[in-house]
């Protein structure tokens, strides 16, 4: 006989290794329970029986029976019998996944609540408010979750009774009202519904776990898995725990906090709470909740007791937590700890002094940014200081950086116009987990209501956008589409600026300033830098950039693309007229034009990169890219012809138009491009190899270290790259005998194209360095057009699961990432001295980086405010080190 499958663990027999089973919630509830900690005693249905429920759309055999086991023994222990007509257990049936998914899926509370029940409960508290109060909850969150009628319809009633009988907040309903409340809502889901409440606890309970099982499914979990990149085959566990409240008046209360604050990282206790609540209360922004320091002159014993168990928790998980607490009149108990989520500022500051602390090595602080894309929050813009600005409200300073955008009043809207590419900041009275589509696209969020853990608090610093939230002092009526403050009005589509680090609502665009690190920020980077072993680098072509890239800690350029020096309004004259020439001589003229020009360019990049290596690429899209379109070419002439005004421009234009029309190509990007254009028209590339040594030779002989790389794109066959390097090393050689001066250089080629990853070995005997260029080469082996991919049918490849990432942000590891092992591979058979590094934009994103390294790439390059990513991705592809021998940092 099979043993049958555990699905059913009490809290007493887990612990916080078994997320995946158990659920995070599941797991550290188990865990407090282990270490001593009150927790309301409880037990959890595993993840696999919500697998099992996924696929079958039923409950496993057996289930029922284990879980009632459960319950029987949760009733021994509190001395309390679920659907007991004296002292009745209730239960909440709450969702716990692996990897927590704030707000997405359900929770019912006061469960086991029916007439007979309910007066069981006036009994036993003598507090008949709060047992009809716990009652039009449940009825309400019942019918949401498990019938799946809207919360609306609930709140609607409610506010209907408040209305009539002139009280404004929930606590100051009598128990009179309450009693109507409930009546009210049972005749709503009879007469509308036709539905009778269900009276039997056994029934509401497993309806519930069935609800819960459903709710990873529903389309807003689905859409923030899709976002966060948790797997859908996970699962949820479910938690069904004995309650306790914090609305049974004076005395009770219920509060979120952090054992750290999750926006600075300042290490002193932070949160809310609420009296005289439950728990839902204080996430949904239905009352402004207090400070946490506030507990102690209300509840001295218990702060005492809660800042105690805080930092035993902090210090058993080693890590910032995340509580949820009840104090059920003055009895302290815990509900769920977890580790926090963080802005990027207060994960390096955490890290950082967590080091100091002694509670962490160098090593985990590196691991503990756990997304090192999110360093990018701290290299966002921040109001300039200098500048005078109209502050018209404030409220909470939710998520911290500054951001301008129109006002925009509902979600669907802002998703659309931010689609777009317009600035807009969502404006909301508060958000729920069906806007984040709309707070996804958004430069920042605004609501009047809600606090520093409301659901628009928690949503953006996760994602690093900036927020104000319970900024009660505007008004912000949605439906007229206009947020009313004192003194005036903002209509959808006005400008404004939110400063998300200290609460300010501004008028107007206003203008922003850069970024400034830390000192735990810089502390964070040199550990890393000390750490890693691949060389990082920067894809830069101003100096300016250049400079910015090194003050982040770049290492080298890695990628100049010579093409945008071409594209600078006082040369484009120059490079149309080298493009249009009929004769060598002509185009000669041109060419010898640019070259003071280039020369500068390079002298600029050179100096400020002085001592690093500066890979230079010789000009690489097709000409046609620096002429004006075809398509408005011929729109000109034929107005030209028709309107017959002015002949000589006619004529230029017709010239204009023939030579467009033959460099036309239908499919440009496999066309006349990289190499293959330095091949036809060898003059380019000749300048652009003079104008280097040149630049160099200047510069060495003011004293200064010039490290040139010459790149050549878009190589296929080695015999391409046979023939140019020939042809241009003739010219740095011509070069350095005209001025009288050596210089040392590389000369090297990009891996783009997949019969070059296949040939490497040959090309590998031609070039002293390889650079993946593995924006086209991930083109080319899907056979992508990058241009058209990305808008036309990439989204709908994501979201049928086709592919798990979008290929031209995340390496496809399977495929390209082969092509560029193999490549490794071969080109250190036939050169083992090559150096090798990516250029793509792959260079920048963190899974990528660890790919790379594991491959044995010496360096990665990416743009500037990529790199202090690049450099920490690097340290933490070391520390994980799959392969220690491979990657160093001899640039
Ligand atoms: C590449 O193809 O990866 C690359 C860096 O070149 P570009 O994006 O300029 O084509
Ligand atoms: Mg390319």
């Amino acid at each position: 006989m099979t043993e049958q499958k555990k699905y059913v663990y009490l809290f007493k027999e887990g612990n916080s290794k078994m997320k995946d089973l158990l659920g995070g919630k599941g797991a550290n509830l188990a865990e407090m329970t282990g270490i001593g900690l009150p927790v309301p005693q409880g037990f959890t249905i595993t993840t696999e029986a919500c697998n099992y429920y996924s696929e079958h759309n039923a409950l496993p055999e057996g289930l029922v029976e284990e879980y009632m086991t459960a319950l029987k023994a949760i009733e021994a222990e509190t001395g309390k019998k679920f659907g007991d007509s004296e002292n009745p257990l209730l239960v909440s049936v709450r969702s716990g996944a692996k990897f927590s998914m704030p707000g997405m899926m359900d929770t019912v509370l006061n469960l086991g609540l029916n007439e007979t029940t309910l007066k069981a409960i006036v009994k036993l508290t003598d507090n008949e408010r709060f047992a009809y109060d716990a009652y039009r909850r449940f009825i309400a969150m019942f019918s949401n979750i498990v019938l799946g009628i809207e919360l609306k319809h609930f709140e609607h009633i409610l506010h209907g009774v408040k209305e009539k009988n002139n009280v404004k907040l929930d606590t100051d309903l009598t128990t009179d009202n309450l009693k109507e409340v409930v009546k009210l809502y049972k005749e709503y889901l009879k007469n509308v519904h036709n539905i009778e409440f269900e009276t039997d606890p056994h029934k509401q309970l497993k309806l519930a776990i069935e609800a819960v099982f459903q709710s990873w499914n529903n389309p807003r979990a689905k859409t923030y898995r899709r976002l966060t990149k948790i797997s859908d085959s996970l699962g949820t566990a479910v938690n069904i725990q004995s309650m306790v409240f914090g609305n049974m008046g004076k005395g009770s209360a219920t509060g979120v906090a952090f054992t750290r604050n999750p926006s600075t990282g300042e290490n002193k206790l932070y949160g809310e709470y609420l009296e005289n609540a439950q728990g839902e209360d204080v996430v949904a922004g239905i009352r402004t909740p207090n400070p946490i320091a506030e507990m102690e002159k209300d509840f001295p014993e218990v702060f005492k007791q809660f800042s105690e168990t805080a930092t035993r928790l902090e210090n058993h998980y080693r890590d910032m937590q995340d509580l949820e607490f009840t104090i059920e009149r003055g009895h302290l108990y815990m509900l769920q700890t977890r580790n926090g989520k963080r802005t990027a500022p207060a994960a390096i500051k955490i890290a950082v002094e967590m080091v100091s602390e002694g509670l962490i090595s160098k090593e985990e602080a590196l691991l503990r940014i756990e997304d090192p894309s999110t360093l990018d929050q701290l290299l966002h813009k921040q109001i300039d200081g200098s500048i005078k600005v109209n502050v018209i409200a404030k409220g909470l300073p939710a998520s911290p950086g500054a951001a301008a955008g129109m006002a925009i009043f509902d979600a669907d809207r802002a998703e659309e116009l931010g689609k777009e590419g317009k600035r807009v900041i969502l404006v909301r009275q508060e958000t729920s987990p069906d806007d984040i589509h709309g707070i996804v696209e958004a430069q920042g969020v605004l609501t009047s209501r809600g606090g520093m853990t409301s659901h628009a608090a928690v949503v953006t610093r996760g994602m690093g956008k900036p927020c104000v939230a319970g900024c009660e002092s505007v008004k912000v009526d949605v439906d007229k589409k206009v947020l009313t403050y004192n003194g005036g009005t903002i209509k959808e589509g006005d400008f404004f600026t939110i400063n998300g680090s200290t609460g300010e609502i501004i008028l107007g665009d206003v203008p922003m300033k850069e970024a400034e690190l830390g000192i735990e920020f810089k502390t964070l980077l040199q550990w890393a830098k000390d750490v890693k072993k691949l060389g990082i680098r920067a894809n830069a072509d101003a100096p300016n950039d250049a400079k910015k890239a090194r003050e982040f800690g770049a290492e080298g350029i890695g990628l100049c693309r010579t093409e945008h020096m071409f594209m600078e309004v006082d040369r484009l004259p120059i490079v149309q007229k080298m493009i249009m020439a009929t004769t060598d001589a002509e185009r000669q003229e041109a060419l010898d034009k640019l070259l003071p020009i280039q020369r500068g360019d390079f002298e600029g990049i050179f100096r400020a990169m002085e001592g690093l290596p500066v890979t230079i690429r010789l000009l690489d899209p097709p000409l046609h890219e620096f002429l004006p379109s075809l398509k408005e070419l011929i729109a000109e002439v034929a107005t030209l012809k028709a309107t017959n005004s002015n002949p000589t421009l006619l004529k230029e234009k017709e010239e204009l138009l023939k030579v467009v029309e033959s460099l036309h190509e239908s499919n440009p990007m496999m066309g006349l491009r990289g190499c293959r254009l330095g091949i036809s028209l060898p003059g380019i590339n000749k300048m652009q190899v003079k104008a280097i040594i040149q630049a160099a030779i200047i510069l060495k002989k003011e004293g200064l270290v010039v490290l040139p790389e010459i790149m050549i794109p878009l190589i296929g066959h080695v015999n391409e790259l046979k023939l140019v390097r020939g042809e241009l090393e003739e010219v740095a050689k011509e070069t350095m005998d005209e001025m009288g001066q050596t210089v040392e250089y590389m000369f090297g080629t990009m891996i783009e194209i997949p019969r070059a990853a296949i040939t490497a070995d040959e090309v590998a005997e031609y070039a002293q360095f390889f650079s993946f260029g593995t924006n086209d080469l991930t083109q080319m082996t899907f056979g992508y057009s990058r241009d058209d991919a990305e808008n036309k049918f990439l989204q709908t490849y994501l979201d049928k699961k086709i592919l798990k990432d979008n290929p031209f942000q995340v390496l496809d590891r399977d495929g390209v990432g082969q092509l560029v092992k193999m490549a490794v591979e071969k080109g250190k058979k036939t050169n083992p001295k090559i150096k090798l590094g990516v250029c793509g934009e792959h260079g920048g994103e963190p899974s990528s980086i660890e790919f790379f390294y594991n491959a044995g790439l010496n360096y990665v390059s990416c743009s500037p405010f990529r790199v202090p990513i690049a450099i920490l991705a690097g340290a933490q592809a070391t520390i994980k080190g799959e392969n220690k021998t491979s990657g160093y940092s001899n640039l």
